[in-house]
């Protein structure tokens, strides 16, 4: 089945009892045993195991081409269970110059304590790469494209190759492309983690996470980690993200179509300096991102001529795109990464421009779009 289809049906069967077309919210925290041990399909504690989840959870595979997917409360905590399970203290990761703000907080502030080291390597640069995995011999290597908030584009299957020739695993944030755009598992990726909070949810009103492995190999540990660290998905939130999920192709065709034409907008705008969106021609990862990707996103960053103060008056006075965190919903977003986002990356050599805008541009008509950002920037 093609990914469209695949979106709605995938682990989505009927309900066998009554027929419902949508998974019940199975909201239960335990289930009925037909006499000791004896469970109804192995479901005995829904940290354990839940039929909604499970249904996420199959969907989920099924869109990445993966043989498992494991829902959690948050990407975060999707993020700790791989990195707990993968990596055992004295481990050494590689990680992008250019990644989310909490991602580096987590290697940074609490991995770092139990032994977990890390460094910064430009991944456009493979070579450094290369030279960096040849150092340190990492576990993993963590992968980001295109990377937030700058939106570089990394060679997934070039980077596959190093990390596995270092004997290194390949661990993709697919969280801005979303598996319509691009499936890091079939260009060599080992693990997908995704913030379904974003793209995949879509709709701003669920925080959630998810692991993606390509084949069985780390499957046991992890459903066992997922288990007995417990930052599982809940049923309603399940829900919630089998709901978004639905749309994702129709919801990412609308995001890319407004984002290219909110691009093409501020590069010809003479209070932008700068805009950083991989459907330009001119954007140093354009023709990779054509080959790697099936459309270039919908998220544009650009810089403000006139500094941080006015990017942050910017910020202040568009009236459809809302200033907030968070990306991927169906409503324009606008923020300033370097007050916001990536406050936590301040003083770090991910540390990202003062005077940086980030937008995550909605479906809404594209013509509001750009008539709010045009007076926004005055
Ligand atoms: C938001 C985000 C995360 C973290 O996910 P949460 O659901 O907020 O915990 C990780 N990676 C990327 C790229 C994100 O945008």
């Amino acid at each position: 089945m093609k990914f469209e289809t695949q979106a709605i049906h995938a682990g989505q069967d009927p309900d066998p009892l009554t027929g419902a077309v949508v998974p019940p919210i199975y909201q239960t925290s335990t289930y009925k045993q037909d006499g000791v041990g004896g469970t109804r399909g192995g479901y005995e504690y829904s940290r354990s195991g839940n039929p909604t989840r499970k249904a996420l959870e199959e969907c989920l595979a099924a869109l990445e081409n993966g043989a498992a997917a494991f829902a959690f409360a948050s990407g975060m905590a999707a993020e700790d269970c791989l990195l707990r399970t993968l990596c055992r203290p004295g481990d050494h990761v590689l990680i992008p110059a250019d990644a989310y703000g909490g991602t580096f907080r987590l290697f940074d502030k609490v991995l770092s304590r139990w032994g977990v080291s890390y460094e910064t390597v430009r991944q456009d640069d493979l070579q450094a790469v290369d030279r960096a995995a040849a150092n340190r011999k990492p576990k993993l290597i963590w992968a980001e494209t295109p990377t937030n908030p700058l939106l570089s584009i990394i060679d997934i299957r070039a980077l596959g190759e190093v990390a596995h020739g270092h004997g290194a695993l390949l661990v993709t944030d697919n969280t801005f492309a979303s598996p319509y755009l691009q499936r890091p598992l079939d260009l060599g990726a080992d693990v997908v983690v995704h913030s379904t909070t974003k793209y995949i949810g879509g709709h701003s009103d669920v925080v959630g996470g998810a692991l993606i492995v390509k084949d069985a190999a780390h499957t046991a540990d992890l459903a066992f980690n997922q288990n007995a660290t417990g930052g599982v998905a809940g049923p309603f939130d399940a829900w919630l993200t089998l709901r978004g999920v639905k749309t994702l192709a129709v919801r990412m065709d609308r995001h890319c179509a407004n984002a290219a034409r909110v691009a093409e907008m501020l590069t010809g705008h003479p209070a932008v300096s700068e805009v950083f969106y991989p459907g330009l021609s001119g954007h140093p990862g354009h023709e990779l991102a054509k080959a790697q990707m099936r459309d270039f996103g919908g998220m544009v960053s650009f810089r403000v001529a006139a500094g941080e103060r006015a990017a942050a008056e910017v910020c202040g006075r568009t009236r459809v795109f809302i200033l907030g965190e968070s990306l991927g919903g169906v409503e324009s977003l606008i923020e300033q990464p370097a007050r916001m986002t990536h406050a936590s990356a301040s003083g770090s050599p991910l540390e990202v421009p003062a005077d940086l805008i980030r937008l995550s541009v909605g479906i809404e008509d594209a013509s509001d779009l750009l008539d709010d950002l045009r007076q926004a920037l005055g």
